[in-house]
């Protein structure tokens, strides 16, 4: 049944349950209905991010076009990405966009070079480079990389978001079924590859040391993610009971 692949998420306007193929012209109306009309306003984007090959994670943010691409990488780390401080890049019309963290990673370009030219997150505004209906991609980490898609997706006139980003919707986590029982995942064994319940889990030899949580994150069971590390953006996980009957 193709109902059975629709991908379901929260609005964090209204709160109501939208796929996520209308999650776009849903927040339209809902910001327009649902909003205080602002004194002072400006120009914003609205982006959808998922993950390149899975396309089951995805996030609706508001961000200002002044705004920096440093600005929508460190939202994107925070919520679904940092483990270690691995580098990122985004790459928008075959440009790379680098954010050197100075950590992990960076001894490896100093050891094998610059491969390619690359402009500075921190230095390039969203409207510089991006316009509406623009597809684009992130990559964090450049060992066990985890691969965003991104679009613009609307554009509006309207408040300036706290903190350079808003968080309007997100996908309720899917849930898959443990690899010994069929329960409820709730961490993968890192080792094979496999997901497990909370009970299989704990029986497993290799407890100790090869599972992570099974996270609702396009990292999930990469490197060493474990999920966000705000707390905020943890209460900004929808209902997993409500992504149950979207299955
Ligand atoms: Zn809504
Ligand atoms: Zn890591
Ligand atoms: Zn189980």
């Amino acid at each position: 049944m193709a109902a059975r692949n629709v991908s379901y998420g929260k609005c964090f306007v209204c709160g109501k349950r939208v796929a996520k193929s209308g999650m776009a012209r849903h927040l339209q109306q809902c910001l327009s209905a649902h909003e205080p009309e602002a004194k002072r306003k400006e120009r914003l984007f609205l982006i959808r991010a998922e993950g390149r090959y899975a396309p089951g994670y995805w996030l609706y943010l508001e961000m200002p076009a002044r705004a920096t691409l440093a600005d929508l990488d460190g939202f994107l780390r925070d919520i679904w990405l940092e483990c270690c401080g691995h580098l990122s890049a985004f790459e928008i019309d075959d440009v790379r966009y680098k954010l050197d963290t100075d950590m992990v990673d960076g001894m490896w370009e100093g050891i094998f070079g610059r491969s390619r030219r690359a402009l500075a997150m921190e230095e390039t505004r969203l409207d510089s480079v991006l316009q509406l209906g623009q597809t684009f991609y992130h990559e964090y980490d450049f060992g066990t990389t985890t691969h965003l898609k991104l679009q613009v997706v609307g554009e509006r006139e309207g408040p300036h978001p706290r903190g350079n980003v808003r968080l309007l919707a997100r996908n309720y986590a899917p849930i898959y079924p443990c690899s010994q029982c069929g329960a409820p995942a709730k961490w993968i064994n890192v080792y094979e590859g496999e997901l497990y319940c909370q009970e299989h889990a704990e029986e497993s030899e290799d407890w100790e040391e090869a599972f992570l949580p099974l996270v609702n994150s396009p990292r999930a069971g990469e490197c060493g993610y474990t999920g966000p590390s705000r707390r905020s953006l943890a209460f900004e996980e929808p209902d997993p009971v409500l992504s149950a009957q979207g299955q």
